[in-house]
């Protein structure tokens, strides 16, 4: 789960990790109020959207007077940003972040990620921030230092040290940026983050290190166990689909393609979209409905693959093991009961219950397309939907 900067800033703030004073706003109203109280003379008005990349797009400005506060905001307010990192689609300002304005010397990258290689959190530093660091990986990775945390003992003084040596921090600030380091890493262990970017971190002016942006996203397996977290949660910057999926405890991916697809285990998923591709198709989401899946459930995950006007057929692919077929049959005739269906659904069901699910399926009279086996299913539907 992915939550906002302002947010982020809160969390980092309650671990001693420091940042600069900052106040969120719906309105243009409330943005020119937290100017006002934050006090100083220079502010930043920055959009709070789930993407990066704000900055070259023109959702963080520097405001040097209220009026400019007001102007600012009540531009972003509403405006679709596009950034690299939101598709060309775009998301919506719905939502400021109005800050004290930082005199910046440097910007710094910090981040921590799972190292799925080594099994480990690795912290990665570099003097290249600000910019994009995906850039400064591919052409320049010497300039990106790490260190692998062991997780019997945590990130290590001498590491963070040895970090803020190999970045180049100012050796009268290596002290600052050590605690920063390990605060961040303390946020990371504590809510379970699955990433922790600061970019940029910065050395001000004035002799102090801070966070000007703070990206944290969160195991969503570990949710359960971070209430204060889960609050954050923030279903506007989410896909509806995805958040309606999970009401009903679906695995649901939507992707760009026009084959909705419904199965049962998340590997036969994957295997689902891979043979659809092979045979030169387009998956437009992956979905999972799980083993126990009751008829609601696949009633909902059905009319959720049917809401995507981008859906242009359907494949259902069953292996029944702990699901039954008569199941995920008698979910497919309720769905097109409550919802209709005019596409072309190619079903290929096998296991326990099957020739009760083929019936309940021949019975309800639905325009269905049986399939012999999973290639034959995914040539079919690949074939209709051209
Ligand atoms: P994004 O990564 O989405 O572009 P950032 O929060 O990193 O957004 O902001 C982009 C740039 O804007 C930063 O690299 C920094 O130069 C500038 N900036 C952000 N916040 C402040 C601030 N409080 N004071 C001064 N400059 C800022
Ligand atoms: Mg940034």
């Amino acid at each position: 789960m992915n939550i906002h900067e302002y947010q982020g800033k809160e969390i980092l703030r309650s671990y001693g990790v420091s940042v600069p004073n900052g106040r969120v706003a719906f309105t243009v109203e409330e943005a020119v109020e937290a100017a006002k109280e934050l006090g100083g003379s220079v502010c930043v008005v920055k959009a709070q959207i789930h993407a990066g990349g704000r900055g070259k797009a023109g959702g963080v400005k520097v405001a040097k007077s209220l009026e400019e506060v007001r102007t600012y905001a009540s531009e972003l307010l509403g405006k679709v940003l596009v950034t690299h990192q939101t598709g060309p689609e775009g998301k919506e300002v719905k939502r400021l972040l109005i800050e004290e304005g930082c005199d910046i010397k440097k910007e710094y990258y910090i981040g921590l990620v799972v190292d799925r290689a080594t099994s480990r959190v690795v912290l990665m530093g570099s003097e290249e921030g600000g910019t994009e660091i995906e850039e400064v990986a591919a052409k320049t990775p010497e300039k990106i230092f790490k260190e692998y945390i062991d997780p019997a003992v945590g990130l290590q003084a001498f590491q963070a040290r040895r970090m803020a040596f190999n970045i180049n921090i100012p050796k009268e600030l290596v002290n600052q940026a050590v605690k920063f380091m390990m605060g961040l890493y303390q946020v990371f262990v504590d809510k379970d983050c699955s990433i922790a970017e600061i970019n940029p971190l910065v050395v001000t002016g004035d002799g102090k290190v801070m966070a000007l942006d703070a990206k944290l996203n969160f195991d969503s397996n570990a949710l359960y166990r971070h209430k204060d977290v889960l609050e954050y949660r923030d279903l506007d910057e989410e896909d509806p689909k995805e958040v309606e999926a999970s009401k009903y405890d679906l695995n649901y991916i939507a992707l760009d393609g026009n084959i909705g697809c419904m199965v049962n285990g998340a590997g036969l998923a994957m295997a689902t979209m891979d043979i659809i591709k092979y045979y030169g198709g387009e998956p437009a989401n992956f979905l999972d409905v799980g083993g126990g899946a009751t008829t609601e459930k696949v009633t909902e995950a059905f009319k959720i693959i049917l809401s995507d006007p981008k859906v242009k057929g359907i494949f259902v692919n069953i292996f029944g093991g702990i699901m039954k077929c008569d199941v995920i049959a008698t979910g497919i005739v309720e769905a097109t009961k409550q919802v209709g269906l005019e596409l072309p659904l190619v079903v290929r069901l096998e296991g326990t219950n099957v020739e009760l699910g083929k019936k309940i399926l021949e019975e309800s009279e639905l325009n269905i397309v049986a399939a012999e086996s999973m290639a034959d299913g995914a040539q079919k539907i690949v074939e209709l939907v051209r």
